[in-house]
């Protein structure tokens, strides 16, 4: 199994040596990604509100999957506390905010995951979990989880980068897709990804190389299609991500000399209507330690939320954030490249 950049002490597990390369290209001048949303006349880019609370419950994680931005596996050990997840609490019970998106690594590993959802449930907000599939079959203790994901009706999303097993090996690891395939049908079993049973599992798309998503309506048929013939797996909706140029995708764009190339794929699709439309506009994203960020990438990217508004969960306020100025680096353009991206899939015709 191959290491984190952390544990292999590899520069780019620094978020300010990323930062420069991706502010610097050391071979390559890139526009300015605060010029082009200038350009639209939507600079400074503000949030238009908070109704997703997309919580990064630790690095943990039982892949070590290529593209991971999150830098996240076995040799992670930054999870959230049980302290924190009350202070998440505190906020989601004196807000108006309904949606609450669990992310990681792998969220269940965290011991508490399961108290968490429990308790977000009380307060009456729906749930989002990543689920990253195999992490139902990886131990006897995690069998249960499509049936705890139906008792508290949680919308699931899954990554399967590809319906055939190379491709997805390739990408998250060996083994990968047997067990992904595995708990799929584990999940439509009891009910998810089926007609009329209102228990939804939706599956991510993003590309294996140093190339854009395609059409994510017609990745969708090809999904349904192959997945329906081959194992007889149901699920709703499919959404095609773009591979963001940081952390574990930065090193592989660096080392296999496409970072450039990359940057000016994404700079040359850069779709002003994706603009408004990104993900930072209606989501706040949560640290493991609490501290607020305007989207997982930027929290990979040590980018914590404007000092002028509350940086921590301990000092939430909603009204300082929901119009927030949003911290724009070059990563940024990934979610505006031909159709958008974010973390629901296309944001833009
Ligand atoms: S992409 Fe997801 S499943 Fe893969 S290592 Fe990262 S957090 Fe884990
Ligand atoms: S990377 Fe984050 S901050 Fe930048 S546009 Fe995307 S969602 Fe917004």
């Amino acid at each position: 199994m191959i290491k984190s950049l952390k544990v292999l002490q590899n520069p780019l597990a620094n978020s300010s040596y990323q930062l420069d390369i991706l502010e610097h290209s050391p071979t390559h001048k890139h526009a300015s990604f605060k010029d082009k949303v200038a350009a639209t006349g939507m600079f400074p880019l503000l949030a238009g509100g908070v109704d997703i609370f997309q919580v990064n419950m630790g690095k943990m994680c039982n892949q070590v999957c290529k593209h991971c931005h999150v830098d996240a596996g076995p040799d992670r050990k930054e999870i959230m506390t049980r302290e924190t997840m009350q202070l998440c609490l505190n906020v989601l019970a004196n807000s108006p905010i309904k949606i609450v998106d669990l992310t990681g690594g792998a969220p269940e590993l965290n011991p508490d995951f399961r108290w968490f959802v429990e308790q977000i449930k009380a307060l009456g907000k729906h749930i989002i979990v990543r689920c990253n599939l195999t992490i139902i079959l990886a131990n006897k203790r995690f069998h249960d989880l499509p049936e705890f994901f139906k008792l508290h009706q949680i919308e699931v999303v899954s990554s399967l980068p590809s319906f055939t097993q190379d491709r997805t090996d390739k990408q998250r690891g060996d083994g990968v897709f047997e067990d992904s395939i595995k708990a799929l049908q584990m999940l439509n079993a009891v009910g998810y990804g089926m007609q009329d049973t209102g228990l939804t599992l939706n599956l991510v798309y993003n590309p294996a190389g140093a190339f854009l998503p395609p059409s994510q309506d017609a990745l969708e048929k090809e999904y349904k299609f192959e997945l329906m013939k081959k194992y007889n797996i149901s699920f709703n909706s499919l959404f095609a991500i773009t591979n963001m140029p940081i952390s574990r995708y930065l090193d592989y764009l660096l080392t296999t000399g496409n970072y450039d190339k990359y940057m000016d794929k994404l700079i040359a699709a850069f779709n002003p209507a994706a603009v408004a439309n990104v993900m930072c506009r209606n989501t706040i994203s949560v640290g493991w330690d609490g501290f607020l960020y305007d989207c997982d990438f930027n929290q990979m990217l040590d980018l914590k939320v404007t000092p002028a508004t509350s940086q921590h969960l301990a000092d939430f306020d909603l009204s300082l954030l929901q119009n927030r100025e949003i911290i724009l680096k070059q990563h940024c353009y990934g979610c505006t490249a031909g159709a958008g991206s974010s973390c629901g899939g296309a944001v833009a015709e």
